[in-house]
């Protein structure tokens, strides 16, 4: 290890893998690394149930829900600019950061710039899809050999000559890997298994042949993985990982609530009351003073549009505004209020972003940027260095309600509400609770918002 005192000045960077999902996964050494870091650059398979934990400044990098995401290029310039800076980064990435990871192209850059840094390794997705839906990779007498594949880009897709054969990243190409491992000649009746979201409370694992999944017309849904090979008929329904699963909501460790009967998943049921109302308040009521209005994702929109009818404005207010949005989703999201984007940019080709921009003579304006708490420092850039003078503006918080909005209700047992504010944000993200799903409260206001809210147990 490099030692950090030879380099304070430059700062350091750890590039570490998160694991798959399932928080217990991280390392004692990314442990660790988290805790020091200044800033954290994560993505978009770092789950918050891990990001949480941590403090220091957080960037989002990813594209999760359609939202801005930074090009492979911008990443190792943000990385490389904070340690510039001096900070203590850590590059955190799903799984390991070695194993279709980009880790590689990252150090290329830590290396040009002198930086220095150390890289902490992950449990990869195929160990922990392996272990917690158990199916070996590795068997004595079955398979003695294991690889490690992509499905993207379609036109790279190999078929090593191995027993066992895992693909990454196969939502969109299952088809056409199966294609390519039957022209290999792997029969028909080949053992397959497609594990979605491994370790995580929504794991789901399908099996069957190689025939019976060509068959199918949507297989898979990422983040999946696709296993091939005779090992899968170790695979057993009910295995270890198959408990009940509690949702607990408010801040507990759910940690200290998972038990071998239980899968506990925390569910904060914050709301973007924590948002700074005074800012929102001000700079809503003088929208019109905006020439451009810049919605960076549709979450931006939705909050954005929440605040202007809660501050009695509505889109007459922003007759004079040129909107843009950026990405497919925010524009889709703005429709729903009447309005057509002035300019929808889309985030697949953040290169041409300032190009567009220019054409559209967005330069040296007043820009209003509704967003996250977390500004989006790469759009900033982008805006300020065509000379527009931009004023950030949290409508939401970042990352937890995206997340929130997607718990997915269907893979959960029982919800244990931990106060009446909880049950009160509970029912602005979800108007009913699935039958099947049993519900505890505290205390009796809790448990008296509740049969306000959704009405009396049955
Ligand atoms: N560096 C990562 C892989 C990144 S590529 C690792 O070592 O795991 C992204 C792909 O990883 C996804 O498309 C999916 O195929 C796989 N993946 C990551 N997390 C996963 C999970 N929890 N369940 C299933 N597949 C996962």
């Amino acid at each position: 290890m490099k030692k950090k005192s030879d380099t304070a000045k430059k700062g350091y960077v750890f590039i570490a893998g998160a694991g798959p999902g399932d928080p217990e996964l991280l390392t004692l050494k990314a442990v660790r690394a988290l805790q020091d870091a200044d800033v954290i650059l994560y993505d978009d398979l770092v789950t918050s149930a891990i990001i949480d934990q941590f403090g220091g400044l957080k960037i989002y990098t990813g594209k999760r829900k359609d939202s801005h995401h930074f090009e492979q290029d911008a990443i190792n310039e943000e990385i490389a600019r904070h340690a510039l800076e001096g900070k203590t980064v850590v590059r955190l990435k799903g799984g390991d950061p070695f194993v279709f990871g980009r880790g590689g192209e990252e150090i290329d850059v830590l290396r040009k710039y002198g930086i220095d840094y150390e890289i902490i390794p992950g449990i990869t997705a195929a160990h922990g899809a392996s272990a917690y839906s158990e199916i070996p990779l590795t068997m004595r007498k079955v398979s003695s050999s294991v690889a490690f594949c992509t499905g993207h880009p379609v036109n790279k897709i190999q078929v090593p000559d191995a027993d066992t054969l895992v693909y990454y990243m196969v939502a969109s190409s299952v088809h056409e890997v199966l294609d390519a491992v039957v022209k290999k000649g792997r029969p028909e009746e080949t053992k397959v298994a497609i594990v979605q979201n491994a370790t995580r409370y929504n794991q789901r694992v399908w099996t069957g042949t190689l025939g019976e999944l060509r068959r199918k017309e949507r297989a898979a849904y990422s983040p999946a993985l696709l296993i091939i090979g005779e090992n899968i008929n170790q695979f057993i329904e009910n295995n270890w990982f198959s408990r009940k699963k509690k949702v607990l909501t408010g801040d507990a460790d759910p940690r200290r609530y998972s038990s071998r009967e239980w899968l506990v998943v925390n569910f904060p049921c914050r709301r973007v009351d924590e948002a700074d109302r005074d800012r929102l308040e001000e700079s809503i009521s003088n929208v019109a003073d905006y020439p451009v209005l810049f919605f960076p994702n549709r979450f931006a929109v939705k909050y954005f549009f929440t605040y202007l009818m809660e501050f009695n404005r509505d889109v007459r207010h922003l007759a004079n505004c040129t909107i843009c949005t950026l990405g497919r989703p925010a524009a889709t999201e703005l429709q729903k209020y009447g309005i057509i984007a002035d300019l929808a940019l889309e985030p697949d080709s953040p290169s041409d972003i300032a190009i567009r921009l220019k054409e559209r003579a967005i330069t040296g304006k007043k820009v209003l940027l509704p967003g996250s708490n977390l500004v989006d420092g790469y759009l900033m850039n982008e805006l300020s260095a065509l000379g527009n003078t931009v004023t950030p503006l949290s409508v939401y918080l970042h990352g937890q309600q995206e997340q929130e909005e997607s718990i997915d209700l269907e893979f959960i047992d029982e919800i244990f509400f931990s106060s009446s504010t909880c049950v009160k944000n509970f029912s602005s993200l979800y108007r009913t609770i699935p039958a099947g799903i049993t519900v505890t409260t505290a205390d009796s206001d809790t448990e008296r918002e509740y049969c306000r809210l959704f009405g009396k147990r049955t």
